[in-house]
C-alpha cells in the first residue's frame, strides 16, 4: 500500500517502493499543468528566441562564457557587473525563504525543476502505458512482446526529452542555430558533448527513476524547510477534528449514506477510501499531519474535493490552511510567526531595492586609459617631448556607441590620436593615442584632463587625470 511509503514525521526510515500515483483532475492538478507547459515553453524556447539589436547576440539570452559576457535581451552583462547576478541570487534566495516561511513547500510542489520534469515523464509513462491500475499491472505481467514494446517505448521517450532537455541546456550558451549544426555534425566543442551526456544521463534517472526520492534524500531545501514552518506557515491540511468526528472514519454504509446520519452516528467526514494516498507522488498519508515528504503539490486536496463531492459533504477536508485557523495556537507564538514574516518581507524588500539600484546603475561603457612605459619619454627630432597613452573603451549596450576623446589643459595640436571612436554593441576597442609638448612647455605641464562622452549618452561621460612626464 502506498501509504506505507510515506515518511512518517516520527522516523527518517523510508521505505523505497515505487509509487504509481493514481491520476486526479481538479484545481490544483490543472495550475500544475498550466505552470508545467509555461515552464517548458519557455525553457526549451528562449534559446531560440531572436532579439534584434547591434550586440551581435542575434538571441534573447546568451550566455557567452568564451568571451565572458552575459546577453539577456538588451542588457549586456560583463564580469565587472557580476554584483547584478548575486543581487539577482540573492533576492532569489530571500524569496525562496519567505515563501517557505509563509506557504510551506509550494515552490518543491509547483515550481521546482525536479517536480516538473518528473510529472512530463509521468504524463509519458501514462500516455505510453495507461492508468496507475493499468501500469501496475504491467509491471507484474509475465515479460511478452507487448510488455518489452510498452516499456521500451516509455524509455525511448524519456531518453528523447532528457536528450532535448540536455541539449537545449547548451544552446544558452552559444549561438543556438549554429552550435545546433555544429553538434550533429560532429564538429562542437568537446565540452558540448560532455554536457549533454552527462545532463542527458541525469535527467533520465532523477526524473524516470529517482523522482521524489530526490525531495528526500537529496534536496537541501526539504531538510531546512521543516524549520522555517510554524502554525501561521499556508501547507496543506487534513481537518483531524472533522475527518475523524467521535468515532472515527467510516466508509459509507447502507446506514451512514448521508451527512446527517453521518453526524448522529458521530462518524468524521472522512470515508477512508484512500484516494487521497493513492494520488500523492510522494506516498504521503497527510491524515497522519504534517510529514517531510509532503511537497504541497496540492493533489490530495483535489482528490478528496472529488470524494467529497461524490458524497455530498463539504468540500475542504483536506485542503491549504494554517494550523492555527484548525488548532488552538498560542497567542504568544502567533505574535512570533507576525515579527518573523515581517522581517523576511523586510530582507525581501532590501534585497529587491539593493538588486534595483546595481541593476539601474550599471555603467553603459568603461573606459580604461594606461600611460606607455617603456619608454616614458620619447624626445622627437624637433626636441619636443611626447608621452604615449593608450585607451581601452568597452561597449556595453546593446546598441553601437561613438566616443568622443577630448583633452583640457594642453596646447591646441599635442594631441595625436582618434578622437571618434565608433564600438559595436558589446564590444571592446583599443586606440593609441599620444601628447608631444615643446620642451618649455613640457617642463610646465605634468598634468592634463581626458573627457570621454558618449555621444547617446553625454551625462555618462567620464573625465580622468592623466599625468605628462618631461623626463
Ligand atoms: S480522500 Fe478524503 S475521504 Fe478519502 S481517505 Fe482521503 S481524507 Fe478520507
Ligand atoms: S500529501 Fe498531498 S500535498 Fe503533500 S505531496 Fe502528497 S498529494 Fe501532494
Amino acid at each position: 500500500m502506498q501509504a506505507e511509503a510515506a515518511l512518517s514525521s516520527h522516523t527518517s526510515v523510508r521505505k523505497v517502493i515505487p509509487i504509481i500515483p493514481y491520476s486526479v483532475k481538479g484545481r490544483y492538478r490543472n495550475v500544475k499543468s498550466i505552470i508545467l507547459n509555461i515552464a517548458f515553453a519557455i525553457y526549451f524556447f528562449l534559446p531560440w528566441m531572436p532579439w534584434e539589436n547591434d550586440s551581435g547576440a542575434g538571441q534573447a539570452i546568451l550566455l557567452d562564457i568564451q568571451h565572458s559576457r552575459f546577453y539577456i535581451f538588451n542588457l549586456v552583462l560583463f564580469p565587472q557587473d557580476l554584483m547584478v547576478l548575486l543581487g539577482i541570487l540573492v533576492f532569489a534566495a530571500i524569496l525562496l525563504f519567505v515563501s517557505a516561511a509563509m506557504f510551506g513547500r509550494i515552490f518543491c510542489g509547483f515550481f521546482c525543476f525536479q517536480t516538473l520534469w518528473t510529472d512530463a515523464f509521468r504524463f509519458i509513462e501514462k500516455w505510453i502505458q495507461g492508468e496507475a491500475q493499468a501500469q501496475k499491472r504491467l509491471r507484474n505481467a509475465p515479460w511478452s512482446a507487448k510488455k518489452i514494446a510498452l516499456i521500451a517505448s516509455t524509455h525511448a521517450l524519456w531518453l528523447l526529452l532528457s536528450f532535448a532537455t540536455a541539449l537545449t541546456f547548451t544552446l544558452y550558451f552559444a549561438d543556438a542555430g549554429k552550435l545546433l549544426g555544429d553538434i550533429f555534425a560532429g564538429q562542437a566543442a568537446i565540452a558540448a558533448y560532455i554536457t549533454i551526456s552527462v545532463l542527458t544521463s541525469t535527467t533520465y534517472v532523477a526524473a524516470g527513476f529517482a523522482r521524489e526520492d530526490i525531495c528526500f534524500v537529496a534536496c537541501p531545501y526539504g531538510k531546512f524547510q521543516g524549520v522555517m514552518q510554524d502554525p501561521s506557515t499556508v501547507t496543506v491540511i487534513y481537518d483531524r477534528a472533522r475527518g475523524e468526528g467521535v468515532k472515527g472514519r467510516q466508509a459509507p454504509t447502507a446506514q451512514l449514506k448521508t451527512p446527517q446520519s453521518r453526524q448522529e452516528q458521530e462518524f468524521g467526514d472522512c470515508i477512508d477510501c484512500n484516494y487521497c494516498v493513492n494520488v500523492c507522488p510522494t506516498g504521503v498519508d497527510i491524515r497522519k499531519g504534517f510529514q517531510i515528504g509532503c511537497i504541497s503539490c496540492g493533489l490530495c486536496v483535489d482528490a478528496c474535493n472529488n470524494i467529497m463531492d461524490s458524497v455530498k459533504l463539504p468540500r475542504g477536508l483536506i485542503r491549504f490552511d494554517r494550523d492555527e485557523n484548525i488548532k488552538e495556537t498560542d497567542q504568544g507564538m502567533k505574535r512570533w510567526s507576525r515579527i518573523k514574516r515581517g522581517g523576511y518581507m523586510s530582507m525581501l524588500a532590501a534585497s529587491a531595492i539593493f538588486t534595483w539600484h546595481l541593476a539601474s546603475s550599471l555603467e553603459p561603457y568603461t573606459a580604461i586609459v594606461e600611460q606607455g612605459r617603456q619608454p616614458l619619454v620619447t624626445q622627437l627630432s624637433d626636441g619636443s617631448l611626447r608621452n604615449r597613452y593608450q585607451v581601452r573603451i568597452t561597449n556595453k549596450t546593446g546598441e553601437r556607441e561613438t566616443y568622443h576623446i577630448q583633452t583640457s589643459g594642453l596646447p591646441e595640436g599635442s594631441f595625436r590620436g582618434w578622437q571618434r571612436i565608433v564600438v559595436p554593441a558589446g564590444k571592446s576597442y583599443t586606440s593609441d593615442f599620444s601628447v608631444s609638448l615643446a620642451g618649455p612647455m613640457a617642463a610646465r605641464t605634468n598634468r592634463f584632463s581626458l573627457t570621454i562622452t558618449p555621444e547617446k549618452q553625454p551625462g555618462a561621460a567620464k573625465t580622468q587625470e592623466m599625468s605628462f612626464f618631461a623626463k
